[in-house]
């Protein structure tokens, strides 16, 4: 196809959201994964590596021991975790902060911008904090209920979003939104949800903020093998936040860790 800046190229969505591409590398490694588990301790000494975690549906703390560890648990949070490595990797883990989104779902009893303003999916920009809304872009014409994605914001409107109730989020996104559907957006909303990933325990934020000068001071070491453990995930990758430099830091996790097994 011919690429011009006046026409979208093709997208592709995973049928039932994002979290199917998870649950589709899941499926592949069925009866391997130990969901659930809360890692609240990583330790290397005596030959191995012995990971403690609480088992979230029984409340009971446990054990399990490898070889080796690639761990690919997000910074903020491993850097609470009581971890045994060298002071470098510990003190890359601790020198990355994270940036923030918070993003509102409102549900609408019908899809009114379909049928009042032939509008079929795609985004309205607003300088209010919301930043945007975003209609579906699937169920085109369907009847019933759409969501639309009344808020999607990074920086200080994050954080000035997250530090609200739910409620707060959901009643501001849609006191903002209405300016695009004045008469329309409020009387046609049903109910809501609002997610702010600074708030959300285990990410404690978006993604990874390096700069230049945390990535010349510690990216090498918090990508490097520490003995028994290498970490993987966006945030040890020149892709951060997003979903390929996530997969492929696993793969060079995997590549160095097997080079190093091969030394030991
Ligand atoms: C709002 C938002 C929008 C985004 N949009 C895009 C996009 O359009 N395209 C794109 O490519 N990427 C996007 N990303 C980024 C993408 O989601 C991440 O880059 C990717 O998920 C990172 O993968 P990861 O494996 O490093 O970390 P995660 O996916 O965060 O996985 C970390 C895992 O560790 C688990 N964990 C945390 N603590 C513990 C613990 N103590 N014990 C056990 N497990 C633990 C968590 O439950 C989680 O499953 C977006 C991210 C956000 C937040």
């Amino acid at each position: 196809m011919h690429m011009e800046n006046q026409h979208q190229t093709t997208m592709f969505q995973p049928v039932g959201g994002m979290g199917m591409i998870g649950k589709a590398f899941g499926k592949q490694v069925e009866g391997l994964v130990r969901y659930g588990a809360k890692v609240t301790k990583i330790d290397q000494s005596g030959g191995a590596v012995t990971v403690t975690y609480t088992d979230i549906a029984s409340g009971s703390e446990r054990t399990t021991k490898a070889d080796y560890c690639v761990c690919t648990i997000p910074l903020g949070i491993l850097s609470q975790i009581d971890l045994d490595a060298s002071a470098g990797l510990r003190a890359a883990i601790a020198a990355v902060p994270y940036s923030n989104s918070v993003k509102v779902g409102l549900e609408m009893k019908t899809r009114f911008w379909e049928e009042e303003n032939a509008i079929y999916g795609g985004i309205s920009f607003t300088d209010q904090p919301i930043s945007m809304i975003s209609y579906p872009s699937g169920g085109l014409h369907s009847d019933g209920p759409g969501v639309i994605l009344g808020a999607y914001m990074y920086g200080p409107s994050s954080y000035r979003f997250a530090g609200m109730t739910p409620e707060q989020r959901i009643a501001g996104a849609l006191e903002q939104g209405a300016v695009f559907h004045p008469g329309r957006y409020k009387e046609q909303f049903t109910t809501g949800a609002a997610v702010a990933w600074s708030r959300v325990p285990f990410t404690l934020g978006c993604c990874a903020q390096w700069n230049e000068a945390t990535r010349k001071e510690h990216y090498q070491t918090l990508v490097a093998v520490d003995d028994r453990i290498v970490l993987a995930g966006e945030h040890a990758s020149y892709i951060g936040c997003w979903m390929e430099g996530a997969l492929l830091s696993s793969l060079d996790a995997i590549t160095r860790l097997h080079k190093r097994a091969l030394e030991a």
